[in-house]
């Protein structure tokens, strides 16, 4: 029997123990937690989720504090805006939504954001502190990715992790993740890319395999040892639909645990940004 891995479920769990601890802060605080998200420009993908971050913060209690600018907004704007929520007392969190329009340097933006107020983990600051194993904020969907893993008992410990794709916002850092000495890690990681030669060869020797790709369907069935865990993370928009970058039908022959897309991994990314939009308003306010 395959386990389907619920991230739809897991999140509503987590969203809701999220709202009851952002109820008992602010009965002690005076204050909510409070998230600003900056978009700009009109990209549909990201409108959608703006938006879901945005709901997702209402029913939480997260006080969510948008930022909608025209495309044409220019970096000197930009750049002030940062200082200002930098600034702001009431901003635990601060999240620049990704992609913005040509012409901006989103790498610039992204470092000015304060260190404290990066929920979004992407700073070079929150970087490093994941790769050193020190405590700060992790990016949402490889954070995702291993509260997954943990809510269903499963224990990367020991286990051989293959990850397809090594890009700064997934790959990479997850590979960190499940590296690093602690509780959820202990895995022995593999990252393979573009230039990996013999991709079935090695997903085939993996005990845990996860897709961050970006191509739809590349991991099938017959990369996958009978028995291994399979984690997609792929969201790929094609003429039927949304689809991962697994093929679920094939590769469910063979897992003992598999994500669908949607409702796998994609839910935990928003649930994550909330947990740590608490994480930042506990650092702001000096708690532990
Ligand atoms: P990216 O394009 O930045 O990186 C893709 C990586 O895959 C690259 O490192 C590349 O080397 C590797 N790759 C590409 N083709 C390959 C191939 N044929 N064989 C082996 N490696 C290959 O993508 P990303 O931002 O990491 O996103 C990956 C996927 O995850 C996309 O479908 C994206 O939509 C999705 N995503 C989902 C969430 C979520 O919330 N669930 C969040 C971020 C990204």
């Amino acid at each position: 029997m395959t386990t389907i891995l619920d991230g739809k479920q897991t999140a509503a769990t987590i969203r809701a123990e999220v709202r009851e601890e952002v109820a008992a802060l602010q009965a002690e605080h005076g204050r909510a937690p409070g998230l600003a998200v900056i978009l700009v420009g009109e990209d549909p993908a990201s409108q959608v989720y703006v938006r879901n971050k945005e709901r997702a913060c209402a029913e939480a209690g997260v006080v969510s504090m948008p930022h909608k600018l025209a495309a044409d907004t220019d970096q000197p704007t930009l750049e002030q805006l940062i200082r200002d929520l930098n600034a702001d007392p009431a901003v635990d969190g601060i999240l620049l939504q990704l992609p913005l329009p040509k012409g901006l340097d989103s790498q610039k933006l992204l470092d000015m954001i304060d260190p404290d107020k990066d929920v979004d983990g992407f700073h070079p600051v929150s970087v490093g502190r994941l790769a050193l194993g020190l405590p700060g904020f992790r990016s949402c969907t490889p954070a995702g990715v291993m509260e997954l893993l943990s809510r269903y008992d499963i224990d990367p410990a020991g286990k051989k992790a293959v990850i397809v794709g090594r890009s700064n916002i997934v790959g990479k850092p997850l590979a960190l993740l499940l590296m690093q000495g602690w509780k959820g890690g202990n895995a022995t990681v593999e990252v393979c890319h573009t230039r990996t030669p013999d991709l079935k060869k090695e997903c085939l020797d993996a005990d845990i395999v996860i897709a961050a790709v970006g191509v739809p369907g590349l991991v099938t069935g017959e990369m996958i040892r009978p028995g291994a865990v399979v984690v997609d993370v792929g969201i790929n928009r094609t003429d039927e639909g949304l689809r991962g970058d697994v093929d679920f039908a094939s590769a469910r022959e063979k897992a003992s645990a598999i994500t669908p897309v949607p409702g796998g991994v994609g839910p935990m990314t928003i649930a994550m940004l909330l947990k740590n939009t608490i994480q930042a308003f506990k650092l702001h306010q000096g708690i532990d």
